[in-house]
């Protein structure tokens, strides 16, 4: 069982849907800053940041203590007792959430978080199974949340204990309202969501959850405002407004510190999902919502890990590095001069189609050139092309899958950016020749 390379051993052991990264894939050994080695010696520059995980930076001194110095203390106690850590990140949480009268619970996971946020929907709701979910969405990997990804290559049961409604209006490359001015896609989305309520039963229906931007969608999203409007619909109906905000928060946008922020003065959702960055990879997810919501379950519930003492003291010295150094700011500025410069080589690319995005969450559309038509595989020549350089970058998956995502630590410095942006560059040009040379 144990005979033959790292990855031989690993495809013999795991199940082969387990998705992996380049041909020969990397295996890691330490990170710093903004940078990862490999066991083989090579440097990266990590513009995918973990998988959106390393929010501030890699191997951040001030997380590493925290996390020793609770580790040497305590490692678990579970929610059943008090715990310290828990109560003040949940407090911090609290009142960054922009939600009035908030009540957090702690997960382990993005999947976890969205599949309680969906249990309390439902259960505020009566039982209500239906949810509504946007198209090209992912939300998780467990058979509720599966059931609510629209990305059929992420999506591998129709089984799901849930009844998901699919609305239009994320995709604006691509889709029924791609091309429309901002006012017209929202009043279409609106016209298509209030459409489908007409034609079920509102009462069956618990919730509606979103990604501000989509992230395994291909970092891309309906015009500003959109969910702002969605709103007005919902809570005619008493629907749950759930921002899925798994990728999107804690200022990687970097105009906003949510997601959910860039869709207008409608204010915050009912139920507000987080995971991935707040630990800097350590395993924490989490829902925030109304308390009127967060207390619907009328039986008793634990979490044997959420809320552990470890990952709590890891979220706590994480947030308070991003808020003392306001990443939210060197994102916005950092992103715009890294987006400034992938957008001015796009233009002599035929292969890129588009460059979107906001703060540090930038996506790189590409087309086979010459044509309008995505495709996956030019997407991984572009990651293996880059690699070789010494850069990393994530792709989209499913419909999204010809899309680059571009998500690098929040503390990227100008002169990393500039760095990226030539390697990222570099290897466009070479993915396009090979491409054209009939490398694929
Ligand atoms: N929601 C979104 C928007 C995500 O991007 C992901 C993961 O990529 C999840 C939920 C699931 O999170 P996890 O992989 O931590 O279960």
């Amino acid at each position: 069982m144990s005979a033959g390379s790292l990855y031989e051993r690993h495809r013999a052991v795991l199940p082969g849907w387990v998705a992996l990264y380049y041909e020969r894939p990397l295996e890691l050994s330490h990170g710093e800053g903004r940078h990862v080695w490999d066991v083989e010696g090579n440097r990266y520059l990590d513009f995918f940041g973990g998988i959106l995980t390393t929010m501030t930076a890699h191997a951040l001194p001030e997380v590493t203590k925290a996390v020793a110095e609770q580790a040497a203390r305590l490692v678990h106690s579970s929610t059943l007792y008090l715990s310290r850590p828990m109560v003040e990140l949940a407090e911090r949480i609290a009142d960054l959430s922009g939600i009035e009268d908030p009540r957090v619970f702690f997960t382990t996971s993005g999947t976890e978080a969205n599949d309680t946020a969906l249990l309390l929907a439902s259960a505020y709701r009566g039982g209500a199974n239906q949810v509504l979910a946007m198209r090209n969405s992912y939300h998780g990997r467990s058979f509720s949340t599966v059931g609510l990804t629209g990305n059929a290559g992420w999506s591998p049961t129709t089984l799901s204990p849930l009844q998901t409604l699919y609305v239009h209006g994320s995709v604006r490359t691509r889709g029924p309202y791609a091309g429309l001015p901002d006012a017209e896609f929202t009043a279409a989305a609106v016209a298509d969501l209030e459409d489908m309520l007409a034609h079920t039963r509102p009462a069956g229906v618990a919730a509606l959850i979103a990604e501000p931007v989509q992230g395994v969608g291909g970092f891309t999203s309906g015009p500003d405002g959109l969910f702002a409007a969605f709103r007005e619909v919902l809570a005619r109906e008493g629907i749950v407004w759930i921002s899925d905000e798994v990728q999107t928060g804690w200022g990687r946008t970097g105009d906003h510190f949510w997601g959910w922020q860039a869709h207008g003065a409608a204010g915050p959702p009912d139920l507000l999902t987080f995971a991935k960055g707040i630990g800097n990879g350590m395993s924490i997810g989490g829902v925030v919502g109304r308390a009127e919501i967060m207390n619907a379950l009328d039986a008793n519930s634990i979490s044997t890990f959420g809320g552990s003492p470890v990952t709590m003291a890891a979220g706590l010295a994480n947030l308070g590095y991003l808020l003392e150094h306001d990443l939210q700011s060197n994102a916005r500025r950092v992103g715009a001069l890294l987006r400034e410069r992938l957008e001015a080589a796009a233009r002599r690319l035929a292969m890129v189609r588009e460059v979107r995005g906001r703060g540090l969450m930038i996506g790189v559309e590409l087309v086979r050139p010459g044509t309008d038509e995505p495709d996956a595989r030019l997407a991984a020549l572009v990651l293996e092309r880059a690699r070789e350089a010494g850069l990393l970058i994530g792709k989209g998956g499913g419909p999204g899958a010809g899309v680059l995502r571009i998500a690098p630590p929040l503390s990227l410095t100008e002169a990393e950016a500039e760095e990226g942006a030539d390697l990222l560059v570099g290897a466009l040009e070479r993915a396009e020749t090979g491409w054209e040379g009939g490398d694929r």
